[in-house]
């Protein structure tokens, strides 16, 4: 292998038509920055003249060089560049002047390919623009042009829609709620809608074929009224699904609040309510009941279950109110419909307030609870997604154009991933 052919491959570029002489390599001060520049040569056979179509019988002769600057992948975390020497020509025939070409860059472009195939790699991972710019040796916005490259070639397909969508919604912009559509078995985004209105979300949904619209059996979404109206509508052949850990989240924060009205009025245990509150929270038949240790707020040994009975045994409304969330996540946890909805239909007198309105929308909503406790579908996924998309978000201190950061998230979450990593859809997230 020749000398230009080693330095081509170990540039990952394929032109067999540059060539470098035997100093090919030297350092340069390039913007105040010790950089590394390649000087290659190019030069091209032609065979008949690229501008009026006349063989070449010595009618093409060198006319000039023309050296361009071409930034290239950085060569041993060195920012690196190819100085190239490009063979100027003339026609005799025609006598136009035209320069040899490659494909390692494109035409007036002075970014190598490679470079932009790099960029590629790293927009896919959850890192800033800024940054990637930076490693590139290249601006924000040729970052920004490759990402809106990318996304504009895989348009969003209105033909289609998943058999099981998640929905949700997370700030996106300040003070601004973006609506989440994201696949329920893949976990692959499909949309951000900007404008969570009723009216728009329907003028979006809409934009879906009808056909599309009526292959969706599944819909998964936490406990938030307006959007069953819309769902009904949009999507009526779709069984509405409300995800377990919103249930759990709704009735968990009842008891809590409860537990801290009671402990703000009683100031004798008021350290105890504070300082076991944890134990409200853990299914009752998880309580340890044969450890008995010394606790810092009991003068005697205790287990666990005495803790949570002694401060029970204090207040009759917290009793009540704990007895309720207990046999509530039990039903849940043995994803017992029938036990569910015998628990939430009877009276409970000595309940709070803040339980007695949990259960309520409870009752409102236990049609579709009953999809929860029979179907496999969570909002895992979408929990997941909401995370990366916070993520890209804050490492990037933050959008200020919804379409980036939109571009942005589709290609992390959507794009680029894989549709095998299927997540394990069949666990309930039961913990709060
Ligand atoms: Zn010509």
């Amino acid at each position: 292998m020749s000398i230009s052919n080693s330095i081509l491959k170990s540039l990952n570029m394929e032109d067999k038509n540059i060539n470098f002489n035997e100093n090919f390599v030297e350092n340069r001060k390039i913007k105040g920055k010790k950089v590394l520049v390649y000087r290659g040569y190019l030069k091209n056979d032609y065979e008949y003249c690229p501008e009026c179509g006349c063989i070449n019988e010595k009618t093409i002769v060198k006319n000039g060089r023309k050296t361009t600057l071409i930034k290239i992948p950085k060569i041993s975390e060195i920012t690196s560049y190819l100085e190239l020497e490009k063979q100027r020509y003339k026609c005799k025939n025609c006598n136009k002047r035209f320069t040899a070409k490659t494909n390692i860059v494109d035409y007036r472009c002075r970014i190598s390919n490679n470079t932009k195939h790099s960029v590629v790699n790293y927009v896919k991972d959850i890192l800033s623009n800024l940054y990637i710019a930076k490693h590139h040796n290249i601006s924000n916005m040729t970052v920004q042009r490759i990402i809106d490259k990318i996304y504009d070639n895989k348009k969003l397909y209105k033909h289609y829609l998943p058999e099981a969508i998640c929905i949700d919604e997370f700030t996106a912009l300040k003070r601004t709620m973006a609506f989440n559509v994201c696949d329920a078995k893949t976990g692959k985004t499909i949309d951000l809608v900007l404008d969570r209105t009723k009216g728009n979300l329907e003028k979006y949904f809409s934009y879906y074929l009808e056909d599309a619209r009526l292959k969706v059996k599944y819909v998964v979404m936490d406990m938030y009224k307006p959007y069953i109206g819309l769902i009904k509508k949009m999507f009526p052949k779709a069984l509405i699904i409300i995800d377990m850990f919103h249930i759990v989240q709704l009735i968990s924060r009842s008891l809590n609040k409860t537990r801290i009205k009671i402990m703000k009025k009683d100031k004798t245990n008021y350290r105890k309510y504070k300082r076991y509150w944890r134990l409200f929270f853990k299914p009752r038949l998880e309580l340890d009941s044969s450890y008995w240790r010394k606790y810092i707020c009991f003068k005697n040994l205790m287990t666990e279950v005495d803790i949570v009975n002694y401060l029970l045994e204090q207040n009759e409304e917290l009793k009540a109110t704990y007895n309720l969330y207990q046999s509530i996540l039990y039903s849940l946890q043995r994803k017992d419909y029938k036990l569910f909805e015998d628990i939430i239909n009877k009276e409970y007198p000595n309940i709070s307030e803040y339980m007695l309105t949990s259960l309520n929308t409870l009752k409102e909503f236990s049609s579709h609870i009953k999809n929860t406790l029979e179907l496999p579908y969570s909002n895992g996924v979408m929990e997941r997604n909401n995370n990366t998309c916070k993520l890209i978000k804050r490492i990037a201190f933050g959008y200020k154009n919804f379409n980036n950061f939109k571009a942005k998230i589709l290609i992390v979450t959507n794009i680029f991933r894989k549709s095998k990593k299927v997540m394990n859809f069949t666990s309930s997230p039961l913990n709060v």
